[in-house]
């Protein structure tokens, strides 16, 4: 019989294993030996001075090195934050080469940014041939509005040319780690953003969680020494063109092709890509193989990579293939309202009582609404048993943004059911007043309100790192195509953010780049340690309504922990500073999401669960 078929000697076994070097120095000063010593001995150890002081010399540096390289360690596997130094900056050596970029939206237009500093030819192929004329680069980007009636209601929406993508005028918001982002890709991006009247500002969201506020933390920034985080806020449309302008700025020697990639050409003897087959549209439609070094696959919520794939890949590596695809129903709708700023909207906007908060010096500081880019974001948690949220701030050109929407909730379409929508909200805190005050004020601009519904019925995740072994090494995926998330959180643009800076930084350490065997695996499992939290999150988050339809093989009750914490976590960091900073860093991807796990958190968390704060009614700015 094997030694350890008795479970219980196992266990036994196995317990003494893992406690014996945990309590071991704990009990070395009385322990008594069990083996035969001279008695002058067997008194227990005695360590003189010198050797104590050994001992503590070296285990306090190495458990410090080992703590750094720990915490290293966490820091390159969860975020983008080791890569981002070296972004933007030209290889010294360039592979040869060309790279087909398949979809120049946000993750397809970054991708061409960063592979012209490693390759010598960058194509984009993109379908929409709009999206590649001049006016997609310039403006404007709507094309006008149209009247939609609904139960006995109207309202305007925008129209515009880039059919493709349905979300074009639906608000979009984003993460600090954004703005560390692009800035290294494009240096002048602030200049060019305050040139198309775009704002870029402090990352100050006015988040609250369950109507208990996570701070923007001034203080804490401005003790760092850094820079303070910093956000752009406009329209995803507004920030598409921008980008387009930047690339063709520094990177004027990316190509563009009006098509779409219908077909992937393999390299039977060395099982690469070879060639894509790009079905040519306009004026000289017909299909055409254009060959290439690597492959990105950037289309977007088509995810078309996988298709191709199970196209030419062998039978057994197409049929692992097939299951490599998650996919659930949050079952979210939320509609934008867009405003254009109405007169004297600052001098009117800095007479609204919007509370104080801390400023950098540390003193409480009044809000005042005239300076804030971004007026409010509040969202409910587990905890809340309400399932609307509403958002919003401004956007180009001085215009006024604002969404509500939730977990199959209904769809506000006009000022007058926004209010009501809002003041319906049943969260910790009533959602504050100055969000009433501010619609007061756009009632003079209401005629010219233009409206967008929002639907989204499918989130996925491509689990590409599973299949690492089969793939082309030089197949590469990135942005929706490899993950689709619940937009409530608006984190699309970073999870692109995140995809070119992990390219990035796996061609820098890879010196034959996609012709490596490894490449395409290597850049598959980080991008999905670096990125799994973001499914994690906002999967696990939606799970907490019955409204959701889970992935196949997880129920509501997956999750139930991370959905607990987080409900905790957010009253804690309400009062605590320390915490609210490490949650705030986490939340805008500036630190590992672990960070919350720390034991000093984890502890607050536990004790405020056991007793619980009150929610103060008043003055939720300053608490
Ligand atoms: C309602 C809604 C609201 C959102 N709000 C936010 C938000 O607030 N903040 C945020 O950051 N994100 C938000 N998102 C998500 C964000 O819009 C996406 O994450 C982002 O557009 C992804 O960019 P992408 O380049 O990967 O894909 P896409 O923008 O979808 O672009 C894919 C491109 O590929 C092209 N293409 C398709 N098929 C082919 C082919 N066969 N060959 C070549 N090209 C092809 C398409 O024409 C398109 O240009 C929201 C999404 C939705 C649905």
């Amino acid at each position: 019989m094997p030694q350890f078929d008795n479970p219980a000697a196992d266990s036994s076994r196995m317990f003494s294993l893992v406690i014996y070097p945990l309590a071991a120095p704990l009990h070395l000063p009385s322990q008594k030996p069990t083996f035969n010593m001279p008695d002058s001995q067997a008194t227990g150890p005695h360590f003189s001075a010198p050797v104590l002081a050994a001992v503590v010399g070296v285990a306090i540096p190495t458990y410090l090195l080992l703590k750094r390289v720990f915490r290293r360690h966490i820091v390159f596997t969860s975020t983008v934050l080791a890569d981002i130094p070296t972004l933007g900056r030209p290889a010294a050596h360039k592979k040869h080469g060309t790279v087909i970029i398949c979809g120049g939206s946000f993750a397809g237009l970054l991708t061409a940014r960063v592979c012209a500093d490693h390759f010598e030819r960058v194509i984009i192929v993109e379908p929409e041939a709009w999206a590649l004329s001049d006016e997609a680069v310039i403006g404007p980007v709507e094309s006008g509005v149209r009247e939609v009636v609904k139960d006995g209601l109207s309202y305007n929406t925008y129209t515009h040319k880039r059919a493709r993508i349905p979300q074009y005028t639906s608000i979009h918001g984003y993460q600090a780690l954004v703005m560390e982002v692009l800035p290294q890709l494009f240096p002048n991006i602030r200049e060019r953003a305050r040139e198309r009247k775009i704002p870029t500002a402090a990352s100050d969201m006015h988040l609250f969680l369950n109507g208990r506020l996570l701070r923007y933390p001034y203080e804490e920034v401005a003790k760092s020494g850094k820079p303070a985080p910093e956000n752009i806020f406009c329209s995803r449309r507004a920030l598409e063109s921008l980008i387009r302008s930047l690339v063709k700025e520094h990177a004027p020697n990316v190509e563009y092709v009006n098509g779409t990639v219908a077909d992937l050409k393999l390299d039977e003897k060395r099982g690469t890509i070879r060639a894509a087959s790009v079905r040519l549209l306009g004026e000289e439609a017909h299909t055409k193989e254009i060959a290439c070094d690597m492959l990105v696959d950037c289309t977007g919520n088509t995810q078309a990579g996988l298709k191709w794939l199970a196209r030419v890949l062998p039978a057994a590596a197409a049929e692992r293939l097939a299951n490599i695809r998650q996919e659930y129903d949050p079952n979210i709708n939320y509609s934008t309202m867009e405003w254009p700023a109405p007169p004297r909207f600052d001098e009117n906007l800095r007479k609204i009582d919007a509370g104080f908060r801390i400023s950098a010096d540390g003193s409480p500081q009044r809000v005042d609404l005239a300076k804030e880019a971004w007026f409010f974001g509040y969202g409910p948690t587990a905890a809340s048993g309400d399932f609307r949220m509403i958002f919003g701030g401004r956007r180009e050109n001085g215009g006024i943004v604002f969404a509500g929407g939730g977990w199959d909730s209904d769809l506000p379409v006009t000022s007058e059911q926004l209010r009501v929508f809002a003041q319906a909200m049943k969260q910790d805190r009533p959602v504050p007043k100055y969000f009433f005050d501010i619609m007061d004020l756009l009632e003079e601009v209401d005629d010219k309100a233009v409206c967008y519904e929002a639907k989204i019925r499918s989130c996925s995740r491509v689990l590409y790192e599973t299949v690492g072994d089969v793939l082309p090494s030089n197949f590469v995926a990135l942005g929706d195509a490899t993950m689709r998330l619940n937009p409530r959180a608006g984190e699309g643009v970073t999870k692109c953010s995140m995809g070119v800076t992990t390219l990035d930084g796996v061609l820098r350490r890879h010196a034959r780049g996609p012709q490596d065997a490894k490449f395409g695996a290597t850049f598959f499992k980080l991008l999905a340690s670096r990125t799994q939290g973001v499914w994690d999150g906002a999967r696990l988050a939606d799970y907490g309504y019955d409204t959701t339809t889970p992935v196949k093989g997880e129920t509501h009750k997956t999750g139930g922990f991370i959905r607990w914490y987080t409900s905790v976590i957010a009253r804690v960091a309400e009062r605590d500073r320390a915490v609210g900073w490490t949650l705030w860093n986490s939340a805008m991807f500036l630190a590992p999401g672990l960070d919350i796990l720390a034991p000093s958190i984890v502890f607050k968390v536990l004790w405020e669960a056991v007793f619980p704060t009150k929610v103060s009614p008043t003055a939720p700015y300053l608490l």
